[in-house]
């Protein structure tokens, strides 16, 4: 499973009242790191740990959260995080691809791996967004060119490894049918382009998938045949979390307005223990995963052996 922290969640993980914003969105993001680094094997699962986009703005917690990898490398060799993201989609392809290579050779060095945007995914996600209206399918910006893909290629292949968010209609958050028209066929153009200009095998780019929720079924298998190897879905699994919630504060409502029922006398405790609730929001979380690992044809499939 890939675990990724949004700057916003990076926060909120470190406590929303720590009074300097971006040294909890670092120390958030450590934090939730180490606590991965401590239960996954024991859990016997394999995560990659990953951060979401990263706007110009917050280069400065990127490069915070590597700091902590080099030192943790130096110890066990080992990074904190497998990868992070910078997303310079909104500043020129020269500045995007310049950072990119800058903040890569540093990852490279530690045995990480950097995931970059190009065209601009539409909606908002913690902060970091567009102004693009989501209802406007034929915008040019929503979808990237395939020879923006090559720049990269160009600029990035021989410093580590890398992976792509191309755009090709996909948007944060969910809406209505029709209102978002997917493109996958510029994923397979991107991959022909660069397969064709380096003499490369089928399928050369790690691609990403962000806008994953609500997503058509028969797009999500269409954009993995073309070398999609990340699906983001963030929307989705908020609701599937949530919803659990809601259906259980109706079903003992009294719970969550009295600690002992004022007819009968019955206490509550057993209701408003907030562990209750919390797990049935984890319940719906796993729920919805399972869908997605075979929706991605990742099910009973594992990085480690
Ligand atoms: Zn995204």
């Amino acid at each position: 499973m890939i675990i990724q922290l949004s700057n916003g969640g990076a926060q909120f993980f470190a406590g929303k009242g720590m009074p300097d914003a971006m040294e909890a969105k670092i120390l958030g993001a450590v934090s939730a790191a180490q606590h991965v680094h401590l239960l996954a094997q024991h859990y016997g699962v394999c995560v990659v740990l990953h951060t979401d986009h990263a706007n110009k703005k917050l280069i400065p917690w990127v490069e915070g959260m590597i700091a902590h990898s080099e030192t943790h490398y130096e110890k066990t060799g080992k990074p904190l995080f497998s990868s992070h993201m910078l997303d310079l989609s909104e500043e020129t392809l020269e500045f995007n691809l310049g950072e990119c290579a800058r903040v890569l050779s540093r990852l490279a060095k530690i045995d990480m791996s950097l995931e970059i945007e190009l065209g601009v995914t539409g909606g908002e996600e913690d902060g970091v967004g567009s102004d693009i209206d989501v209802g406007d399918a034929d915008n040019a910006k929503l979808y990237t060119q395939p020879s923006e893909v090559l720049a990269a290629y160009e600029k990035l292949a021989s410093i580590g490894h890398f992976s792509v968010a191309a755009s090709f209609g996909n948007v944060h958050g969910v809406y209505k049918p029709g209102n978002v028209k997917l493109r996958p066929e510029i994923l397979k153009d991107s991959q022909a382009l660069v397969q064709e200009k380096h003499s490369l095998n089928a399928n050369p780019l790690d691609l990403v998938f962000h806008g994953g929720s609500g997503s058509e079924k028969a797009k999500i298998t269409e954009a993995v045949g073309y070398g999609v190897f990340k699906m983001n879905i963030d929307t989705d699994t908020q609701f599937a979390f949530s919803k659990p919630i809601g259906d259980f504060v109706k079903k003992t409502p009294k719970a969550f307005t009295h600690q002992i029922d004022p007819d009968d006398g019955t206490p509550y405790k057993k209701f408003y223990d907030p562990r209750k609730y919390l797990r049935a929001a984890e319940q719906g979380m796993v729920d919805r995963l399972q869908e997605a690992f075979v929706d991605l044809g990742s099910k009973g499939k594992s990085l480690c052996r």
